[in-house]
C-alpha cells in the first residue's frame, strides 16, 4: 500500500492518460475534463474571464467617448 505501487496501478489500469485542466487529476486522454464539475468549473471561469474583457473593453470605449467630450467641450468654454 505504498505511494509507488499505487501509481504504478494507475498506469497499468490507465495507459497513457492526460490531467484534467482544472484539477490535475489523470484521467483517459479522450476526456476534456475528469468530471462534469471541473467541466462546468472551466466554463464557468472563461464566461467570467470573456465578460471581463467586454467590460474592459466598454472601459476603453467611455474613457475615449470622455476625452474626446472634453477635447472638443473645453475649447467652447475657454
Ligand atoms: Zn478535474
Amino acid at each position: 500500500m505504498s505511494q509507488s505501487s499505487w501509481k504504478d496501478q494507475i498506469k497499468k489500469k490507465w495507459g497513457p492518460h492526460s490531467h484534467c485542466p482544472i484539477c490535475g487529476k489523470a484521467m483517459p486522454t479522450d476526456k476534456k475534463f475528469c468530471s462534469q464539475s471541473c467541466k462546468d468549473n472551466y466554463f464557468e471561469s472563461e464566461r467570467k474571464q470573456k465578460r471581463k474583457g467586454r467590460l474592459q473593453c466598454i472601459f476603453l470605449i467611455v474613457m475615449l467617448v470622455v476625452m474626446m467630450l472634453v477635447m472638443f467641450i473645453l475649447p467652447l468654454f475657454g
